[in-house]
């Protein structure tokens, strides 16, 4: 097994899955390398989900220059704050997805989920809601015997010119009051149990309400390359981020950790380890993307469809029970 000969440490921007990852799998392999994380570490997801015991972590402002300290500056920062692509990469700009996406955060009671949500939910963490072209999603974050951390969303694909809420001309995250149209809407959408429950226009006005802007990024090889010549290199959603509906985000950027530090454990040339990894992922990532893509149309069709669906699968094993 060979490792790279130089001894300074591998900088890793950004402790999401795929920093988290790369740095456990090098740590385990005997390659120096500290994370760098600009979230504070008291944030209740992300990287609190705590990988780090074994890895030099430095949380907070005051992050390297890309390139300037190690041979090799990883980074995985996601796509919309990705600033050390943008310095290297300007003209690799995320394509912003014609969809639109709210989501919001909000505490119950033990008592009060056990009552509404377990029923429907039972051991699950995530309770899907489908509607006619578009999904309401209820996730349980975190769960106490007095308190249940919850999230949802709500998404559908942008409906032409007029769509009030994705012709907003901000096109930003960001957390905000829920506008108008959007309780407009949800009050128009007739939810049922336990989805109204929660997800209507009184009630999320006192959740956090994050507008999310949905964004692919698609980078040529070429450019991934030119960039390793600068010393970085990419994993993650920072050259591959994909909408989260039908996504893939995270396989990829487990797997993009796993190929690397394999590729830097066995090569003894860092260049030679980059290309590898490069060779492999340029193989599966941007058609991925296109895929994920797509898929959030599919997740978000019409009920007329959805119910020919039920209906081909009703009868499919009504057959299959008959060969039986
Ligand atoms: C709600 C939600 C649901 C999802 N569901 C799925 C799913 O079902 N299936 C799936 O495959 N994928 C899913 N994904 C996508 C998946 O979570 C991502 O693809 C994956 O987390 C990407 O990991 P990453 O490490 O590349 O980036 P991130 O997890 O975004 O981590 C990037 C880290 O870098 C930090 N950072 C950013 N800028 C800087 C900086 N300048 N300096 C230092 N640190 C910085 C950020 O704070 C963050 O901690 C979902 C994502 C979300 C948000």
């Amino acid at each position: 097994m060979h490792k790279t000969d130089d001894s300074r440490p591998v900088l890793i921007i950004g402790a999401g899955l795929s920093g988290l990852a790369l740095g456990r799998l090098l740590t385990n392999n005997d390659i120096a390398n500290i994370v760098f994380e600009a979230s504070p570490p008291e944030r209740s997801q992300g990287f609190a989900i705590s990988m780090h015991e074994r890895i030099a972590m430095h949380c907070g402002p005051g992050l390297p220059t890309a390139g300037t300290t190690s041979w090799m500056c990883v980074m995985d920062i996601d796509s919309r704050a990705s600033r050390v692509r943008s310095q290297v990469l300007p003209h690799i700009v995320p394509e912003v997805v014609p969809v639109v996406v709210y989501h919001g955060e909000f505490e119950v009671s033990r008592d009060e989920y056990d009552r509404y949500m377990r029923p429907v939910i039972g051991n699950a963490n995530i309770l899907a809601g489908v509607g006619d072209g578009f999904n309401t999603l209820i996730t349980v974050c975190n769960i106490t015997k007095t308190r249940v951390h919850l999230d949802w969303s709500y998404s559908r694909p942008a409906c032409g010119e007029n769509d009030r809420l994705f012709n907003d001309k901000k096109l930003e995250d960001q957390t905000r009051e829920p506008p108008q149209a959007l309780l407009d809407e949800l009050s128009s959408r007739q939810l049922a149990e336990p989805w109204a429950r929660y997800i209507n226009p009184e009630t999320i006005r006192q959740h956090s309400v994050f507008h999310w802007i949905s964004r692919c990024v698609f980078m040529p090889t070429a450019d991934a390359l030119q960039a390793a010549q600068a010393g970085v290199v990419f994993i993650g959603d920072s050259w591959h981020a994909m909408p989260i509906f039908g996504g893939e985000g995270s396989n990829h950027t487990l797997v993009d950790s796993t190929e690397l530090a394999a590729a830097m454990v066995k090569e003894a040339a860092v260049d030679r380890a980059v290309a590898v990894y490069y060779q492999g992922a340029a193989r599966r990532c941007p058609e991925a993307v296109r895929r994920s893509r797509s898929r959030f149309y599919v997740l978000h069709r019409p009920m007329a469809e959805w119910r020919e669906i039920a209906e081909k699968r009703r009868v499919k094993a009504a057959l299959k029970q008959q060969m039986e």
